[in-house]
């Protein structure tokens, strides 16, 4: 056929949008949506049709241009078009926090809490019991209070926001001393020094890198009398000195210094804090509630944080607490309602889904057996070595059971914890390591990313590893599915 007979047989978009497939389609989906991906189709036959060169208009597949083909394009076309870029992925990998897998997934009670909460209207800012307004700050008050010890609690949007709006509160146009040891990037351009400086708080930096003594804390602060009487000629800096607004320590998360060193406690931090009448900042991170010392975690607490004496502790929700993305800010009363009120609450509030998944998450800290059973990042720490090892034999067979060229091989590997929390702890773990016919490990890796839910393997020299303290019992076949 010559090219002008065949752009003369390229159907009309009305004449597609008949097709009974279509039509139920834009009932569905919208008219609007259906005719933009028929035209769509259209016009990329014309210019396929276009491109030809006449001797080879002759070879063009005719049937590509009828009406059911578009058609059958068409719906394709609306449906990879909606096809979501947040989906489920399993995660092979061991690392129990990871960072671009949506760091800690939730239980399952705070996920059905979620869907009862958004679904409808919620008691978000109404006091149902006194058919009044209410605050949205009191939903989880209580419960953190009691799990914690702490006076109040506020729940910000993340950990970041917590230090901003943290140090906005107590530090702004003051100084606030922190560690050298600890002037951390949590990354992503999160990094205390320029967050200070975003909050309007001067940073002191005291101590080395390796060192830091209570005395050097003692030494750099700055009452309110001694900043305004310094002459400019006595500045140890050549700058100008404000009163010390706060004492700030930020947890090593991510990283850890060894060999020679020292750093100061909350103990001796909270103590000097009294004396001089200044609050004590811990910015901990990684919010762990319970003491998982048995797992190879040890770390401070959130209740033992606030025992030592911080007056303010910020966390994650989404750490080690396992629960939504939050940061939450527990401590003294008067620091919090200072915070509660300062215009920056209200531009770091968070929704009713995330207030939905953090209270359910919560109550299962009300008893520590119940929050290790069902609380996913607890259990994952937890996992035991027999049920790691048998959650890896079960893979294996699997494998093996769909795909006869893949040599399987149970082995001992070291997960982590990931997320930036506890970044020396390795705990001891089990995987599978896959060798699929004479495939290369990444060619295999590759194989099972863009399986129906994508796997996310490890690859340790060369190596495939399939690492299971990360795999629910439930995705096993799924996984096995994808290397068929
Ligand atoms: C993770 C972390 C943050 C940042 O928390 P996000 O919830 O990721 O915003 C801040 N400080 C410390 C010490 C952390 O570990």
């Amino acid at each position: 056929m010559q090219k002008q007979e065949l752009l003369r047989g390229l159907p009309k978009i009305d004449e597609v949008l008949r097709q009974e497939s279509l039509v139920m389609l834009a009932e569905e989906k919208g008219e609007l949506i259906v005719t933009d991906a028929v035209r769509e189709v259209i016009a990329a036959r014309r210019s396929e049709i276009l491109e030809l060169l006449e001797e080879t208009a002759e070879l063009f597949d005719v049937e590509s241009i009828s009406i059911g083909r578009i058609a059958a394009d068409a719906e394709e076309l609306v449906d990879k078009k909606e096809r979501k870029k947040l989906f489920p992925v399993i995660n092979a990998t061991g690392t129990i926090l990871h960072t671009n897998l949506g760091r800690a997934p939730l239980c399952k009670d705070a996920l059905d809490n979620v869907a009862e909460a958004s679904r409808g209207y919620s008691s978000l800012e109404y006091n149902v019991a006194h058919g009044r307004r209410g605050s949205r700050h009191d939903l989880v008050g209580e419960l953190i209070k009691e799990l914690t010890g702490a006076e109040d609690a506020m729940v910000v949007n993340n950990n970041a926001s917590a230090t901003m709006i943290v140090l906005a509160t107590l530090g702004k146009g003051k100084e606030v001393i922190v560690s050298r040891g600890e002037l951390v990037e949590i990354g992503g351009s999160f990094r205390i020094p320029d967050i200070m400086k975003e909050s309007g708080a001067y940073l002191t930096e005291v101590g080395t890198s390796n060192k830091t003594k209570i005395s050097d804390y003692e030494n750099a602060i700055m009452t309110k009398e001694r900043a305004e009487d310094l002459e400019y000629g006595e500045l140890d800096r050549g700058m100008e000195r404000f009163e010390t607004g706060a004492l700030m320590k930020v947890h090593k998360s991510n990283y850890d210094i060894i060999g020679f060193t020292e750093e100061t406690s909350i103990e001796e931090l909270a103590a000097l804090g009294k004396k001089n009448d200044i609050p004590v900042i811990f910015d901990m991170g990684n919010g762990l509630m319970m003491d998982m010392s048995e797992y190879g975690l040890r770390e401070p607490t959130i209740p033992a944080s606030l025992q030592a004496g911080a007056d303010v502790v910020l966390f994650s929700g989404d750490k080690l607490l396992g629960g939504p993305q939050a940061g939450i800010i527990v401590g003294k009363k008067e620091y919090i309602k200072a915070m509660k009120e300062h215009p920056l609450a209200r531009a770091l509030r968070v929704d009713k889904m995330t207030f939905a998944a953090l209270e359910a998450t919560l109550h299962k800290y009300r008893d520590p057996k119940v929050a290790l059973r069902d609380i996913p990042v607890l259990s994952m720490i937890a996992s035991g070595s027999d049920v790691l090892r048998d959650r890896a034999e079960r893979l294996a067979d699997a494998i093996k059971k769909v795909n006869k060229d893949a040599v399987c091989e149970i082995v001992e590997v070291e997960d982590q914890i990931g997320g930036g929390a506890a970044p020396s702890v390795r705990l001891p773990g089990f995987a599978v390591y896959v060798q699929d016919g004479n495939k290369s490990a990444d060619r295999t890796e590759r194989k099972l990313r863009k399986a129906e839910v994508p796997v996310i393997a490890r690859i340790n020299d060369d190596r495939l590893l399939l690492c299971v303290r990360t795999v629910a019992d439930d995705e096993i076949e799924l996984i096995a599915g994808a290397l068929r």
